[in-house]
């Protein structure tokens, strides 16, 4: 039987159940995709939805075990691509002469050995104190006196200077959580890490308010790159049992005036650092340019080869893809609403309709079909039509998969911080991130041919011309949406992808994204969604753009200013 029988069930149950939308607007029911996988097959230099659908339901495939970045998936996501990368004729442009780019990244996990106790005894890590790694330039904490601070965001809070040298005990507040993963209970770090910079350490004492499945999530060791540039000093950080508070404070926390001060806890946090066990890498492939006088500058087009693993425990992928569709159109991007009871009728209803057509299916792995399996084909696509082409672009086009995009952009931030080919003969980058989707069905606003569009005027006034002359000129039927480009959107897509770590460089970038849609970062964001015709028009259309950057008589202009590239990304 076919890994998605009838996917019109999907559809047919969402349809049914159309009415029980009440948070946001509704989202037509999606039609049924052509039962079934698609054995790979050889693909045509051609762009076709058949290439692009071969290729994607290999790369996303179960087997690829979602990609998670620095894990052996996705190492072997990166072999795959290299492999294809080989096969369609371009040059290996990663390092020693290969195609891969390997990050230097280590896993920090926290010495468990060490004690760290107050004068009522030593503590116990994960019960009674949790860590966060601030990296390595925490400060010690050993017999540091403590002082509370106040409640987060209240007028009446010591100062950084009041902080200086000690362990500073603050209270989250609930009506003023900025950002942070439990209002009330955790609190924004990289905020009060810079409101309280001098400090030695921060202690959170409200780690039972913390649940069970966040605690346990705090106890990820860290993964960062061994990076050559000299560690800013700053405070160590901790969650901490409450009973730790009243220790240190001889007094509840709570009851206590800002200023206050207390005893020294006993001991350092104190993290290994570990090599990763597979390699974390960026595959890059070049396409030499045809004009000798203008083959040492490069445009550079991009993707992200990682995506977020796998799921414990599984779920049952249509009541799943049911309670999206009907009810978080945003996916991940926004929290799972809680149903009333019409709706909770509702979605049963629905549900029961897919049980009398097929049993439940489990489904554990993020196979990130979309995210970025889409742009990964989709750039793989254009770089095999190109190579193929009989009169080459003049410029020369390298392709990069960065991997770590998930993490943090840590490929495209080692890319663009080491690059393989001079970052100032770097004309321009082109980013693709989720073009797979982008209809009605999906998104508000969506439609054939839609694509936003983010960044293109914003180092370059003749890159977002080109943009748009290209789509006309040529008649590809691009329809652009540029309201995500706005300055200060929630989203703030512009710095949350690839293409920033070259824009911070100077480099003019163009972001392409189909958008969102309820399987946004879900297990079932599954190659049986993607519209392949859709990624089919988006991929012959950047293909004509990169042709007509490259084919310049000129390098792009950049007549905006240039970012700092260690500033803060605000778009
Ligand atoms: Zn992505």
């Amino acid at each position: 039987m076919p890994k998605f029988p009838t996917v019109s069930v999907l559809s047919l149950a969402v349809a049914l159940a159309a009415g029980a939308q009440e948070s946001i607007a509704p989202l037509p029911a999606p039609p049924a995709p052509p039962s079934g996988r698609m054995a790979p097959r050889p693909t045509a230099p051609a762009i076709t939805a058949g290439d692009l659908r071969s290729r994607l339901y290999v790369y996303a495939d179960d087997s690829m075990g979602g990609r998670e970045f620095a894990t052996e998936a996705n190492t072997r996501a990166t072999a795959w691509i290299a492999e294809q990368a080989k096969r369609i004729g371009l040059l290996p442009g990663g390092e020693n002469g290969g195609w891969f780019q390997v990050l230097p990244v280590i896993m920090r996990p926290l010495d468990e050995t060490r004690v760290i106790a107050t004068d009522a005894g030593p503590l116990g890590w994960w019960t009674d104190l949790v860590p966060r790694d601030q990296g390595p330039g925490a400060r010690a904490i050993d017999g540091v006196p403590t002082i509370f601070a106040g409640t987060w965001g209240t007028p009446n809070m010591i100062t950084d200077a009041q902080a200086a040298g000690k362990v500073v005990i603050v209270l989250p507040n609930a009506a003023n959580p900025q950002n942070t993963q439990v209002p009330g209970a955790t609190i924004n770090r990289g905020l009060v890490s810079a409101r309280y910079k001098s400090a030695a350490g921060i202690l959170v004492p409200t780690l039972e308010r913390i649940p069970a499945e966040v605690r346990a999530s705090l106890r990820e060791p860290l993964m960062l790159m061994k990076s050559d540039d000299p560690t800013s000093p700053r405070p160590s950080f901790m969650y901490a049992a409450a009973a730790v508070g009243r220790q240190l404070m001889g007094a509840a926390v709570e009851s206590l005036q800002p200023g206050a001060t207390g005893k020294a806890l006993r001991g350092n946090i104190v993290y290994d650092e570990r090599p990763i066990s597979s390699p974390a890498r960026n595959v890059i492939g070049i396409l030499p340019g045809s004009n000798p006088g203008l083959k040492g500058q490069y445009v550079a087009v991009g993707a992200h080869n990682d995506h977020v693993g796998t799921h414990g425990p599984a779920v049952d992928h249509d009541s799943l893809y049911l309670f999206l569709h009907m009810f978080q159109p945003l996916g991940a991007d926004m929290n799972a609403p809680k149903l009333t009871p019409g709706q909770q009728a509702r979605f049963a209803s629905a549900l029961d309709s897919v049980r009398k057509l097929r049993p439940a299916r489990l489904d554990s792995i993020y196979n990130g079909a979309d995210d970025d399996g889409s742009g990964t084909v989709t750039i793989l696509e254009v770089a095999e039509a190109l190579a193929a082409a009989r009169v080459k672009p003049q410029r020369s086009i390298i392709f990069v998969w960065h991997t770590g995009e998930e993490a943090g952009l840590f490929g495209s931030a080692w890319f663009t911080d080491h690059p393989t080919v001079s970052r100032d003969s770097i004309v321009a980058q082109v980013n693709i991130d989720m073009v797979g989707r982008g209809d009605p069905w999906d998104i508000v606003g969506g439609k054939p041919g839609y694509l936003q569009a983010i960044g293109s005027r914003r180092l370059s006034t003749e890159l977002g011309a080109l943009v748009e002359s290209v789509n006309t000129e040529k008649k590809h039927g691009i329809s652009f949406d540029y309201q995500y480009d706005a300055n200060g959107h929630p989203q703030q897509y512009y710095c949350r992808s690839d293409h920033y770590m070259y824009a911070r460089y100077g480099i003019p970038i163009v972001f392409f994204s189909t958008g969102g849609h309820p399987d946004y970062h879900q297990l079932t964001d599954e190659p049986a969604y993607i519209d392949y015709d859709h990624m089919a028009q988006v991929a012959n259309y950047v293909l004509d753009l990169v042709q007509a950057i490259a084919n310049l008589d000129h390098r792009v202009v950049v007549d905006k200013p240039r970012p700092d590239p260690r500033g803060q990304c605000v778009q």
